[in-house]
């Protein structure tokens, strides 16, 4: 190298040295973000992601007491501007319309819709009431359906586009044993996504899907009684499941409300900007898919 050579090179090294201690741009700064069933589990997860890459939260969800609680967490780690708590019970029509409508006015807008409050509660077809099917049925089917419907007026008013992701479920895809009336609800979601893609192409909005399977940890439903009902309709005590359900997927591992999180990001995100329609599986690989 002469001399210019080596001071060319030396000068760029420090140029690049500078470029990789500035702070990068905060990717959805300026964004506005309703998250339903943002108390806790997967949404609550979703929220922590959304904000710490710049965005405003509005939490909803139905219960009250970890509404508060989330809402405060959040608060305290991202600043008392950048978090909103909403009660809304996603299959009250009138509640989800003011909900939204008085959310957006707060902030100024709505730019993201993540659907995601849900349940799990199934049992063999014999055993399914009329009432387990209903629940279903309009805590998932009916309350995406509300939600989207909200956010879909509000961007139309905004025209600037919008971004729906919808958190639905493997068992939307695939049937899984005794669970007709979660599995049928959750591909409703994932129809509906579709259906809601081909809708709002035209005014660049944009609706995704990700397919969590079964989330083993920081999620009230994994709690509650679904754990056990997939114990029994596998025939496994309910070790035995969790260690079932990781065996099965190809890289032998468990996923996280943060696994889940991040492909809600990255759909929520421009580094997804010509996807719509689509559909993210995060199940740690499931070989049945492949070969079934
Ligand atoms: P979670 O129970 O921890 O969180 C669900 C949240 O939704 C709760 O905060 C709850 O209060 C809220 N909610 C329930 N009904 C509501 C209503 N009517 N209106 C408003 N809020 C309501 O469970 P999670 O695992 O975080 O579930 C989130 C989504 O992920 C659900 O749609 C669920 O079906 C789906 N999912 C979960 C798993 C899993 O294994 N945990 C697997 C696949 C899909």
């Amino acid at each position: 190298l002469d001399e210019q050579e080596a001071f060319d090179i030396e000068y760029w090294l420090l140029e690049e040295a500078k470029l990789q201690r500035m702070p990068k741009p905060k990717s959805l700064a300026g964004r506005i973000a309703l998250v339903t069933g943002g108390a806790g589990g997967i949404g609550k997860a979703t929220a922590v992601r959304l904000l710490r890459e710049g965005a405003c939260v509005i939490l909803a969800d139905i219960d009250e007491k970890a509404l508060g609680s989330a809402s405060e967490e959040l608060s305290g780690a991202f600043g008392k501007d950048s978090v909103r708590a909403v009660r809304v019970d996603v299959t009250d029509e009138q509640a989800v319309i003011d909900g939204f409508a008085n959310a957006a006015r707060e902030f100024g807008g709505l730019d993201i819709l993540v659907s995601n409050a849900g349940l799990a509660s199934s049992a063999p077809i014999g055993e399914t009431t009329l009432a387990l099917w209903n629940k279903n049925m309009d805590i998932l089917a009916t309350g995406y359906f509300l939600v989207s419907r909200s956010a879909f007026n509000l961007f139309h008013t905004q025209k600037i586009g919008g971004n729906i992701v919808f958190v639905a479920s493997k068992n939307g895809l695939a049937a899984s044993p005794n669970a007709s009336a979660y599995c049928t609800a959750k591909a409703a979601e994932i129809h509906l996504a579709r259906c809601l893609a081909l809708e709002g192409a035209a005014d660049q909005i944009r609706v995704n899907v990700v397919n969590p399977d079964a989330v083993l940890r920081g999620s009230k439903i994994w709690t509650g009684e679904w754990k056990e009902q997939r114990a029994a309709a596998y025939n496994m005590d309910t070790d035995e499941l969790e260690e079932h359900y990781r065996q099965r997927s190809m890289l032998k591992r468990s996923v996280f409300p943060e696994d889940i999180a991040e492909a809600i990001y990255f759909l929520a995100s421009e580094a997804s900007a010509k996807s719509t329609g689509n559909i993210i599986n995060v199940d740690a690989g499931n070989a049945q898919s492949f070969t079934r």
